[in-house]
């Protein structure tokens, strides 16, 4: 019965016990639990089931952070949860959670402690029979993804307790798949996206073993739903360090599946080729733009206007879009062939909705306008009458600060709407030509890239 778990973990792997870490050694503290997650704990103690936050909310909060999130586990079945947290919803198929609703759209998600990820695959389809579905703590602790996110924190004791080595792993600032690396990543692929999601965020090393399966099997996330590999792509996108995920994602394969097409230009071994350069300072950007707009509190700018982004340098590469003039009859036409090649490329390998292929392609195609309609006294009236002449000026100021390396006014890089008039804006007022633009050797140069430790696409800690 048990079968399933001996794939997940090989026999002869050590069953530890667990570290209980007290609470005068740690930094977590009740007060700095989310009220509502607060309330949840408080209450399951109360009738008697044991509550622990767990995953993201404990290491964030050991690591002195606010975490996204609090997620809660529990003895608790679902059912004995509905009863208790009437303002509820049971959700999952294979696996059934307990969303707990409060104020403001606000939901807290609690699990059932259980010895199975629901993303594992080769296990079994169907829903589990209830006898099958819930595990120990320490099986819970091994079923998750990475050694830092197994962490559980009981509130009634202040204790952290620790099945996998992941505070020492906190501590030390190491990435490491739980139990066999190659094994759990053939059981869920995402868990490499996870790895070096959290390695890029937090500037931790990714072990030895686990770099080691990363990279043996980075193919292997065509193996995952695409609407999955997008929705965890965008948390990198958005996740505020995008540059150094990209630097990971590099040099282990797993950009390049998520971007086939970018395989032959990163495959360049020159790593001052400006297209290889141009990518990364594009990463450089939106994470500036990101933050900005973070900091700002205002809204970052939609998933298609970074997509599209990230695809400058391909369509530069395949159809020279900015580099070659076209008159604006072959410039639509062309579009048609781009999205063509979109829709059959990323559209079908990150599940993209049409209405986002379409607007990235428009993004694109205008950008390509306004590189070859700037006069040294700004853009033709035309051109500034139509609708989508602000976004594409946005969009040609963060194309030109991704091709120049250097950084344009904050105030541009998250407005569509410029503070001050567009000419005085342009980071090198005069340019000449957009060919001049990009081939010029002192526009080029990889200006973020001295940030960079190892070399623009060297191995990282
Ligand atoms: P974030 O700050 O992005 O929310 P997180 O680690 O909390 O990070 P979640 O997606 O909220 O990420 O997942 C919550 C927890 O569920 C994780 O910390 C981890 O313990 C577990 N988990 C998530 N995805 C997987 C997976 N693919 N395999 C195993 N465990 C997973
Ligand atoms: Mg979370």
């Amino acid at each position: 019965m048990d079968h399933t778990k001996e794939e997940e973990f090989t026999k002869d792997e050590p069953i530890l016990a667990a570290r209980i870490i007290p609470s005068e050694e740690h930094n977590i503290t009740p007060e700095l639990i989310d009220r509502d997650a607060l309330f949840i704990l408080k209450k399951l103690a109360g009738a008697g089931y044991a509550g622990y936050l767990v995953g993201g909310g404990v290491r964030d909060l050991y690591l002195g952070k606010t975490p996204k999130d609090f997620d809660i586990s529990t003895d608790a079945r679902p059912g004995q949860l509905r009863k208790l947290f009437p303002h509820s919803n049971t959700i999952g198929r294979r696996f059934r959670l307990v969303q707990v609703f409060f104020k403001a759209g606000k939901t807290i998600e609690i699990s059932t402690l259980r010895s199975l990820s629901e993303h594992d695959i080769d296990g079994p389809q169907e829903v589990l029979a209830p006898n099958n579905t819930f595990g120990t703590l320490s099986e819970d602790a091994r079923r998750r993804d990475l050694t830092i996110n197994s962490l559980f924190y009981e509130i009634i004791t202040g204790t952290i307790i620790d099945y996998v080595g992941g505070t020492e792993d906190l501590d030390r600032g190491i990435i490491r798949i739980g139990g066999e690396p190659a094994r759990r990543i053939g059981r869920d692929p995402v868990r490499m996206m996870r790895a070096i999601r959290h390695a890029a965020r937090n500037n931790f090393s990714i072990e030895a073993g686990t770099w080691k399966a990363i990279c043996a099997h980075s193919n292997e996330l065509s193996l995952c739903p695409p609407s999955r590999l997008r929705d965890e792509f965008l948390k990198d996108l958005y996740g505020g360090a995008a540059h150094p995920w990209f630097l990971l994602a590099v040099d282990s394969g797993i950009f390049t599946n998520l971007f086939p097409f970018y395989s032959i230009i990163l495959m360049n071994q020159d790593n001052f080729d400006q297209r290889k350069v141009l990518l990364e300072n594009i990463f450089h950007t939106i994470d500036r733009a990101n933050s900005l707009a973070v900091q700002q509190n205002i809204h970052r700018q939609p998933d298609f206007f970074l997509f599209a982004f990230i695809l400058v340098p391909w369509v530069e590469a395949r159809w020279q879009l900015f580099s070659e003039f076209r008159k604006s009859s072959v410039l639509f036409q062309l579009a048609n062939q781009i999205r063509d090649e979109v829709d059959r490329s990323i559209g079908i390998r990150l599940n993209l909705r049409r209405s986002l292929r379409q607007d990235m392609v428009g993004l694109l195609i205008n950008l390509s306008l306004l590189i070859h309609n700037k006069t040294p006294s700004g853009w033709p009236k035309w051109l500034k009458r139509k609708s989508y002449f602000r976004k594409a000026t946005l969009f040609y100021h963060f194309y030109t600060e991704a091709l120049t390396g250097e950084a344009i006014a904050d105030e541009v890089l998250i407005t569509d709407t410029p503070p001050r008039p567009l000419e005085s804006l342009q980071p090198s007022p005069g340019r000449a030509t957009p060919e001049e633009e990009k081939h010029s050797p002192s526009k080029c140069k990889p200006a973020f890239s001295s940030n960079t430790k190892g070399g623009i696409f060297g191995f990282k800690r």
